[in-house]
């Protein structure tokens, strides 16, 4: 579908909405076939959303192929997929969502702009799709924090699901973006989940030691294989708050450049019980 009027006219029973910017990949499909399970209709946005790209951003670049994406939406019994024209989306757009405090930490500081134009978009199909359900993947970690403070905050009636993020063998996190990567950039690239892991595993058990020097050491490793890390941090699950010792509630964030492509991923970190 198209146009936005056409979209509605499908609505049926209690939709669940996956939103993606196309360029399907196994993370992608996952998300379709969990929603898939709880809803009547399901229905799959493919947008690549302008507003949430920065100026010298891969807007231009970012992978699309869209004959392929409808094959494989086909494949996992979308109803709906709704691909609609920039001009369609944002003819007339007086209204920008910006939701305060978590939209500025980490990716918001890196990227202005950045989760202003996905809470937008996301606010917006949902007012087009009409939604029951939608679904989120936590590869995207503070996306899911903004977009549950905004459903929050706005009294939106939309049940939200974040799930697991799905990994190539080697650990590396699943992306379009991946496709940006040379054969050494993508032998490279497995370090930054590995990085992650043997620091999750650190700091479980952890409970009042500093983690700046574990932090150091891993970010010290990455660039020796080249990578350019822009933060790594342990930060509180919900508020991202950076934490200097590990709680019951964290996360292991980070992006890392590597050569012109830029990639993010994060694990659970939270102290362990014993
Ligand atoms: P994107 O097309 O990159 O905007 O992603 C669309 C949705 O798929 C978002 O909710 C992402 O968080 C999710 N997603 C992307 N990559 C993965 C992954 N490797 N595992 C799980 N979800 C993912």
């Amino acid at each position: 579908m198209r146009t936005i009027s056409e979209m509605r006219s499908l609505r049926k029973g209690d939709i669940g909405l996956v939103p993606t910017m196309g360029a399907f990949h196994e993370g992608h499909l996952s998300l379709m076939r969990s929603a898939r399970e709880l809803c009547d209709q399901l229905v799959v946005s493919l947008f690549v959303n302008p507003l949430q790209f920065g100026p010298n951003e891969d807007l231009d670049s970012y992978p699309t192929n869209e004959d392929r994406d409808i094959s494989l939406a086909q494949q996992e019994d979308v109803d709906i997929l709704f691909a609609p024209s920039e001009s369609e989306m944002y003819e007339s757009m007086r209204t920008t969502v910006r939701v305060a405090e978590v939209s500025d930490l980490w990716e918001g500081e890196r990227r202005p702009g950045h989760f202003e134009g996905v809470a937008t978009v996301v606010a917006k199909l949902f007012g087009i799709v009409g939604c029951r359900f939608a679904h989120f993947g936590q590869k995207d970690y503070q996306q899911c924090k903004v977009i549950e403070s905004m459903v929050n905050d706005l009294s939106m009636d939309v049940v939200l699901f974040f799930h697991d993020t799905i990994r190539e063998l080697d650990g590396l996190a699943m992306s379009s973006r991946n496709a940006y990567l040379s054969p050494a950039q993508r032998a490279a690239a497995p370090a930054i989940f590995q990085g992650l892991s043997e620091l999750s595993t650190e700091l479980q058990f952890a409970s009042a030691r500093p983690v700046e020097e574990s932090l150091q050491r891993v970010l010290a490793w990455w660039k020796s294989l080249g990578m350019e890390p822009e933060y790594l941090a342990l930060v509180d699950a919900n508020t991202l708050k950076p934490l200097r010792t590990n709680s019951h509630n964290s996360r292991l964030i980070t992006a890392v450049r590597i050569g012109d492509t830029r990639l993010i991923d994060n694990v659970d970190s939270s102290l362990v019980e014993y």
